[in-house]
């Protein structure tokens, strides 16, 4: 039995979007937590072992400069020093910031405040580039404002879940344990499914649509113009709260007229599909990497929130388009400005008068100009010599990066490269010369913001090993070497989440959704107990109950996108390769990989293809995957009749740590949604 309540940590599982709440004994078991709104007290797989994760071998324990132990000072001298260089050789934005979803809101924040305010440069980006940029460039196009309106309870509610390019039931397990259970106690709730594999999270749904990769928007467009022609519109929602339908519709007609070609679906299917949407005012369309990471992903994503736009089925229970975030902190990433064409506060430098709010809230003596470069340009910017100096954060670039070779290239290449990181041997911390030891999972506190906009506490419960210390900590450092310590001078995460807070309530808010203001009062003792606690919080006046209901768009109007079906590739008898996630792993195994009984789920990389596509290769031979460049990964090859015609997947987590190795990724070709910058990951030819 766990320790009595009073000596259990109450903290958030540090894997997924769906941010459920964990209960952690000092000895390193865990359990859900009963009282958080994401889980009730459920666990997945990944979160039930998450004691089996906290004495991993392998964690970096000191700062190290140039491959030799080091103390923290010689190496944040190190740091200031590469910094100062590389600026003074190549400009201000000649240094580059690439951080994690991983981070805590508080680390996030310092890093971004450093980037942006102190070294006066965009380049800061985030690996939440690769996972849901395309939405939070979807969000700002249709609403003026990177807004998921909706809650995990409209799963609940609805009478009809599609799920778009997301293997939720893998992916995440406990909100597909939710609908699940809600489709038990009420089984009216349909369970729609458009993804080209027959993955996990089909089994029992009513309609599986296995669509041809990267032909989302050509299926939802078809459904505007379904919607639109049998009557279905939300005339008064679409009259009053709404612009550009027309040019949308155009778009959707000629999509319309062939749709079933160009999505390759059963026209039966296909119209089954339609009527029901039409049919069933309550309806949630949640989509995650499957629509985000492609060369279109932030049209496809606008294709969904049209439909939802032109019935008004937005903001309302049980009704919404509703993005899920892959990593536990994307969302807070997005609050703090960590993407390189966003600032903190969801404010934006195309707005007149917002960068100023920025500036002045941080006293920042060089605020960037205007953007930065995006993750794929950025490392290529490392490449070519623009950028002299690169701090990686929390994340594993030279894997997960598309274009694998390129990106280790880039890690050679840097004139200075420091990574700060929790594990020491990871494909990217080969290449540092200065390599930080920051806290793990179990032992940092500060908050994260998961898909439906809480904010959770995690906590620390265990001693830091060695001598690692808190990211924000280490920035504060940083910064301090650099002349501005008075401006990093915080005494722990709550005075920074008090900052970052007070920062959503300045100047012209009104516009904006994002505001925590009411936050930012918070004394420390409040800041440890903190239950919790879903944006907005508004210092003065009323929070909205729901977003976009009435039809307040932070734009004033939401906006119809016109997108169009992109040409299909001629098929040239090439597969098509589908990258995706496994139930157990996570990222690039740092984690999970050191799990027996995880890694027992699936313990080779293994690819699907359909077994007609792989007439005279036995299942079970080894397969190699010659992808950009010549870059290539051995895998298992599996028959496997869920895989749609022409189309083979490959999980991505195998990394050259692991044994086999099978670095996937990397042989997809870097190819990026020129709205969003996020790489198409999700299919390659
Ligand atoms: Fe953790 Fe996600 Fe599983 Fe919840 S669903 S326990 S957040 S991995």
């Amino acid at each position: 039995a766990l320790p009595p309540p009073a000596a259990l940590t109450r903290t958030t599982c540090p894997y997924c979007g769906v941010g459920c709440g964990v209960l952690a004994a000092p000895d390193g078991r865990v359990v859900g937590d009963p009282e958080h709104p994401a889980n009730r007290g459920r666990l997945c797989s990944k979160g039930t072992a998450l004691g089996e994760t906290l004495d991993l071998p392998g964690r970096l324990l000191h700062p190290e400069v140039r491959g030799k132990r080091a103390s923290w000072d010689a190496a944040l001298d190190a740091v200031a020093e590469g910094l100062r260089r590389a600026q003074s050789e190549l400009g201000r934005d000649g240094v580059a910031l690439y951080v994690s979803g991983q981070l805590l809101t508080e680390d996030y924040y310092a890093a971004n405040k450093l980037a942006k305010g102190f070294l006066g440069t965009g380049n800061i980006d985030s690996n939440s580039r690769l996972c849901m940029a395309s939405a939070v460039a979807a969000h700002r196009r249709a609403f003026g404002e990177d807004v998921v309106p909706g809650v995990y309870e409209d799963l609940e509610e609805a009478d009809l879940v599609v799920l778009v390019g997301s293997n939720l039931a893998w992916c995440h397990p406990v909100l597909f344990q939710r609908i699940a259970q809600a489709r038990a106690l009420r089984p009216s709730l349909r369970l729609v499914i458009i993804d080209p594999r027959r993955t996990p999270s089909v089994e029992g749904a009513d309609l599986h649509l296995a669509i041809r990769p990267g032909s989302d928007v050509a299926l939802f467009n078809a459904l505007l113009a379904h919607l639109d022609a049998g009557g279905h519109a939300d005339a008064a929602f679409v009259e009053a709260h709404t612009r550009g339908l027309d040019r949308a519709l155009a778009a959707a007609r000629a999509d319309a007229a062939n749709a079933a070609e160009r999505t390759g679906l059963d026209p039966a299917d296909l119209d089954a599909f339609l009527d029901l949407f039409a049919g069933t005012p309550r309806v949630v369309t949640l989509w995650s990497q499957g629509i985000n990471q492609s060369e279109t992903g932030t049209d496809g994503a606008n294709a969904i929130i049209n439909a939802h736009l032109l019935t008004g089925r937005i903001g309302k229970p049980g009704a919404g388009p509703f993005s899920v975030t892959g990593q536990p902190n994307a969302m807070g990433g997005r609050e703090v400005g960590a993407l390189a064409n966003i600032l903190a506060g969801h404010l934006d430098w195309a707005v007149p008068g917002e960068a100023e709010i920025v500036r002045a809230h941080w006293n920042a003596p060089n605020l960037a100009a205007g953007p930065g470069l995006k993750a794929v340009e950025l490392f290529q910017a490392v490449s070519a010599g623009r950028v002299g100096a690169l701090w990686v954060m929390a994340t594993n670039p030279a894997v997960s990066l598309p274009d694998g070779e390129a990106a280790r290239e880039a890690l050679a290449r840097a004139p200075f490269l420091v990574v700060s990181d929790c594990m020491a041997n990871t494909d990217t911390m080969a290449h540092a010369h200065v390599r930080l030891p920051a806290l793990g999972w179990a032992e940092k506190s500060g908050t994260v913001t998961n898909s439906e906009r809480v904010i959770s506490r995690q906590r620390g419960f265990l001693r830091a090993p060695g001598e690692a210390r808190p990211d924000w900590w280490i920035v504060a450092g940083v910064a301090a070497r650099l002349g501005w310590g008075a401006d990093f001078a915080w005494d722990g995460p709550a005075a920074i989440f008090r900052e970052h807070a007070a920062l959503t309530g300045l100047g012209n808010r009104g516009r904006r959704a994002f505001d925590i203001s009411g936050l930012a009062g918070m004394t420390d003792a409040d800041y440890e107990a903190m239950a919790p606690t879903r944006w907005p919080v508004p210092a003065a006046g009323p929070a909205p109950a729901r977003f976009f209901a009435d039809g307040a768009f932070p734009a004033g109007r939401a906006r119809f996108v016109a997108v169009s079906q992109a040409d299909q590739p001629a098929d040239d008898g090439r597969l098509t390769l589908l990258t995706g996630r496994l139930r157990d792993q996570w990222h690039t195994m740092t984690r999970t990989g050191g799990v027996p009984r995880l890694m027992a789920h699936a313990p080779e990389p293994v690819l699907a293809v359909h077994p007609a596509d792989a007439a005279g290769i036995e299942d079970g031979a080894l397969a190699r995957i010659t992808g950009h460049g010549g870059a290539g990964a051995v895998l298992r090859l599996r028959h496997d009749t869920g895989q749609r015609r022409g189309t083979a997947f490959a999980p991505m987590h195998w990394t050259a740590q692991a044994a086999p190795a099978a670095r996937v990724n990397g042989t997809v070709p870097p190819v990026f949604d020129p709205v969003s910058g996020q790489p198409a990951l999700k299919s390659a030819r």
